[in-house]
């Protein structure tokens, strides 16, 4: 079992205090990296979800809000105990998520960053004053909280993407109902124990519940006095709540799959964009939605740039994240493992080489460690060019024109993150513009940032996170017009 002293209570937050777990029911947290259980964690009740909302409610302020200084100080406060902690949460994070300890510490690092960027921008969030007097008034725009929210992660980056929200919720003044994926609640348990020490929010501004996906989902979806939700997760579980919130009309914000193009033209820089592809795919194992999922190369330089790939895949290691001098570790469970051996063997079948890995037969059983693939001669009918494979496996495929890559690279309902290699300024604006993508890589196969707005098209979902349109979700724009 898992021992820190961050983890003294492994229970839910409501009302600024650890609630007691009475019904005693709990699930287990796995080590993916050995398969063992490391922690049981409270389920909460449908009562309980209650009552973290009605906490969430009473911390909402409308009539004499939080100040900005208020709201400031607690996203510094975050930042810094975030900071100073970064080693034992970092620890925390790989142990339940089995990403190499260095990778999770730096996650650590990035999500303090989303924290810093609101303190340094909540400024934005002030009122104003129209400079026009349209309709002979004066116009003021006030940015107000839209209220309680509900923020639902997903295990990939157990504490970035909390970052993501919460830093935007807070400097907006919205409390929050906090559900973090049940592989990976360790981190956000970290998370809250750093809040409840170290920052001085009001009771109920922040409160988290753990459990059944459906007993919490229904709640924040049916409740009136959560007006928002933001998700990071499935296409599948997306679409279910836009659904299940269509009676109330709730704003959602939406971060959904990924099945990023990585397109590398002829002139490009083949080095550079091979050591931009390994740090891209491989980064969390490849479970992310940003990493490139499909890659096209030009046919002029499939076979150079394939040997330089398989070059530099041949190199990395496998291994258990914790040992801290791996490149990859185990995937999260056994489902994640099947799908890309599925993909693996699906792409083989019907007509691709494997470039660099393993064939599926010698993949080994009873462990989750799949090391890095590559293959080529991918086709669109293929499942890794329809799916997102969410692992470590890269499919090649080539191509000729830029019009033909670019058509290739949107088919699919997916329009995240997406890459473009090329030394053709002129081309790599033309590609951007067309591809249907949030995010186009230009030469680097770098993804968010705290400062850059980032979000889907298509069915990768709705709402931005990150910049000051990240900011900007969790207020709503109210006018007050002055008559006299
Ligand atoms: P993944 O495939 O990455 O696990 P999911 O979409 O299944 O993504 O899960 C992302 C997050 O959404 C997790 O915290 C999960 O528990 C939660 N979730 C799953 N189903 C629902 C639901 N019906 N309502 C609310 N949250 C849900």
């Amino acid at each position: 079992m898992i021992e820190s002293p961050l983890l003294e209570k492994l229970t839910g937050y409501i009302g600024g205090r650890w609630t007691d777990n009475e019904q005693g029911s709990t699930f287990d947290v796995y080590n993916p990296a050995t398969g063992q259980v490391i922690a049981q964690v409270a389920s909460m009740s449908e009562s309980e979800v209650k009552a973290a909302v009605d906490a969430g409610k009473s911390a909402l302020r409308l009539t004499s809000p939080y100040s900005i200084e208020t709201r400031r100080k607690w996203l510094e406060d975050i930042r810094d105990a975030l900071k100073s902690n970064k080693e034992e949460v970092g620890r925390i994070l790989c142990l339940e998520h089995g990403k190499p300890l260095n990778e999770a510490q730096g996650e650590v690092d990035y999500a303090a960053g989303f924290f810093d960027y609101c303190s340094r921008h909540i400024q934005a969030l002030d009122a104003h004053t129209l400079p026009e007097k349209p309709k002979d008034c004066t116009w003021t725009v006030h940015y107000r909280p839209i209220g309680v929210t509900g923020l639902i992660t997903p295990w990939n980056f157990p504490i970035g993407m909390i970052a993501k929200k919460l830093s935007a919720a807070l400097a907006a003044g919205c409390p929050s109902v906090i559900k973090p994926a049940s592989e990976t609640p360790l981190t956000m348990i970290a998370l809250f124990k750093l809040m409840d020490k170290h920052v001085n929010l009001p009771d109920g501004m922040v409160n988290l519940v753990m459990g059944k996906a459906s007993v919490i989902g229904k709640v924040l979806c049916e409740s009136p006095d959560v007006p928002m939700l933001s998700f990071t997760g499935s296409t599948e579980v997306g679409r279910k709540l836009i659904l299940d919130t269509a009676d109330q009309i709730k704003k959602l914000a939406l971060e959904l799959g990924g099945n990023a193009p990585f397109i590398v033209f002829d002139d490009a820089d083949l080095d550079a964009a091979a050591d931009n592809l390994i740090a891209n795919k491989f980064r969390g194992g490849g479970q992310t939605c940003v990493c490139a999922n499909r890659v096209f190369v030009h046919e002029k330089v499939m076979d150079a740039f394939g040997e330089k790939l398989a070059e530099r895949v041949n190199k990395m290691t496998v291994g258990d994240g914790i040992a801290g001098d791996v490149d990859l570790g185990p995937l999260i469970n056994k489902a994640g493992f099947d799908k890309v051996k599925r993909h693996l063997e699906d792409a083989l079948d019907k007509g691709a080489s494997l470039v660099a890995g393993k064939q599926p037969g010698d993949l080994g059983d009873g462990h989750l460690f799949f090391p890095p693939t590559v293959v080529s001669g991918v086709t669109p009918g293929m499942c890794c060019s329809r799916e997102e494979t969410f692992g470590p496996l890269v499919p090649m495929a080539s191509f000729r024109t830029e019009d033909e890559v670019i058509a290739a690279g949107n088919d699919t309902e997916f329009g995240l993150a997406s890459y473009v290699f090329t030394a053709d300024v002129e081309r790599a604006q033309r590609v951007a513009a067309g591809l249907r993508f949030g995010h186009v890589g230009w030469n680097t196969g770098t993804g968010p940032t705290p400062e850059a707005p980032f979000g889907g098209m298509k069915a990768s979902g709705t709402g931005r996170e990150g910049g000051l349109e990240g900011l900007f979700e969790f207020v709503e724009a109210q006018t007050v017009p002055r008559g006299f």
